[in-house]
């Protein structure tokens, strides 16, 4: 039952083969019994769960149908969950329940779909390994001893090991797409103000987007479909139509036009994913893509410039943990600062204070100009190299990241170390673009990712080629031994 992707449980569910119960339960147990090798779940919410299941039956009792009544699903732990611990990974928020559902969370629940807990991430979503969680490191079912990716970690480890077909992420700088690269999944990271940030608690405001993590492009489409549309509660929420995401799937991929961008192909890409990169060129080129050489000039200045943007945002952002308002407080503060001081420096770790100090840095009087100003005109001209290349092509292809998954630790003494790793994904949310990763083979036994973006509101094209891509190879369907 636990191999069944969110179309077949559907189906499943239409055709009373099961009950939501049923596999509600079967999972459940899975997890209970699997997850102690993984830690992908900070909390497990059975009873709800339970009752969602239950619900769901009967709502299909009624004569209800829908592809998410009754699916399983989890929620990144920075999704608000009322009354249900939002933790972000983070000592900080261990004893915040949510006053609040996140709109994400409120919209799937009402489609129907069944929390089984919230999972595993970096803290407060910085990261690209799954390590800096105050609850421990994610383990990659691929291999123990290596990264899922992160931040969103433990939503990618939990689907890629069949503890539930779909779950839910965000993606900052890359963490919906580059955990699915490491782990098998198919990942989506929507168009900027696709997905309503409202109770997402919030990294970088202006390059967070949540999104679905899946085995498939098809349940891809399923999920965004309940994630997706216009919320007046945020502010930078797009009030465009919501297409079916799930009808253009079939379209044909004669004469689309696929950019692969020359500077895609440098040094720091291991060899060996180049290769596998090439090959589902020729897949796509088989089923009708033509595909052009591209360039994206400005690529090389996109890490520093978003390693100043993000961290700056954060820090502005994270100035609410206070000590007074949410989470952690420190034992008897002598005074206001120190109340301060203390309940900040014991409630984040390493990795989240120094994003602090950088941002401040960066946002500082006499630094502003500097970096800040700097960064925000090397993003746009980041935007303008995807505008003018849109303008010859349809869709752009390459590598999701430049290396397999690491091992656990190896880059815990350098942090720019891991930053550089997310080189291919970083672009698509300075730009605020669509990105989507999905299966393009293994090197030494660890999944590798091919990338796709398009143009604003291009989701239904990105979650197309991957389906027709999916439909003529089987790298998505691979399972790791022990799961
Ligand atoms: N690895 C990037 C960072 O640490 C992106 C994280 C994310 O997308 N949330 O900022």
């Amino acid at each position: 039952m636990h191999q069944m992707t969110l179309a077949e449980i559907a189906r499943g569910l239409a055709d009373k083969k099961f009950s939501s119960e049923e596999l509600t339960k079967v999972l459940l147990a899975r997890i209970s019994q699997l997850d102690p090798q993984l830690n992908s779940f900070i909390s497990l919410t059975e009873a709800l769960a339970l009752e969602q299941a239950k619900a769901a039956d009967a709502r299909r009792a009624n004569g209800e149908s829908g592809a998410l009544l009754g699916a399983p699903i989890a929620h990144k732990d920075l999704f608000c969950t009322q009354g249900i611990r939002t933790s972000c990974g983070s000592k900080m928020l261990d004893n915040f329940k949510a006053p609040y559902d996140a709109t994400v969370v409120a919209k799937l629940a009402a489609a129907g779909a069944v929390t089984l807990g919230k999972t595993n991430m970096d803290e407060f979503a910085m990261g690209s390994a799954n390590e800096s969680s105050w609850y421990g490191a994610v383990k990659n079912p691929w291999n123990l001893e290596h990264v899922p990716g992160g931040s969103s970690g433990g939503s990618a480890a939990a689907v890629a090991a069949r503890l539930l077909p779909a779950a839910t992420a965000t993606d900052t700088g890359g963490s919906i797409r580059q955990p699915a690269a490491f782990t098998n999944l198919t990942g989506l990271k929507p168009t900027y103000g696709r997905v309503s940030r409202w109770g997402m608690i919030a990294y970088a405001s202006s390059l967070d987007q949540g999104g679905p993590l899946a085995r498939t492009a098809e349940d891809c489409a399923i999920m965004l479909q309940g994630m997706a549309g216009f919320d007046q509660n945020d502010s930078t929420s797009i009030d465009e139509p919501v297409p079916d995401y799930s009808a253009s799937l079939n379209e044909s991929l004669k004469g689309l036009r696929i950019g692969v961008p020359k500077e895609y192909f440098s040094a720091g890409l291991d060899p060996r994913i180049a290769e596998l990169i090439q090959n589902s060129i020729k897949e796509l080129q088989k089923l009708g893509a033509v595909i052009k050489e591209i360039s994206l000039p400005n690529m090389q200045h996109a890490i520093p410039a978003y390693y100043v943007i993000a961290p700056a945002e954060a820090s502005s952002n994270l100035s609410r943990f206070d000590g007074v308002r949410f989470g952690h407080r420190c034992e008897n503060p002598e005074n206001l600062i120190d109340l301060y001081k203390r309940s900040r420096g014991e409630g984040f770790g390493p990795e989240v204070q120094r994003r602090i100090m950088v941002g401040a840095y960066a946002l500082s009087a006499g630094y502003y100009d500097a970096y800040y100003l700097k960064a925000q005109k090397i993003r746009r001209l980041v935007k303008n190299d995807f505008m003018a290349a849109f303008n010859e092509v349809d869709i752009i292809l390459g590598p999701t990241t430049p290396n397999p998954a690491w091992k656990l630790g190896a880059k815990n003494s350098d942090p720019v170390a891991a930053y550089l790793e997310d080189v291919y994904t970083i672009t698509a949310n300075l730009a605020g673009l669509p990105g989507l990763s999905m299966p393009a083979g293994f090197v030494d036994g660890l999944p590798v990712g091919v990338q796709l973006l398009a143009p604003y509101f291009q989701e239904g094209r990105l979650l197309n080629v991957a389906h027709q891509y999916q439909l003529n190879t089987d790298w998505h369907t691979r399972t790791p031994t022990g799961f």
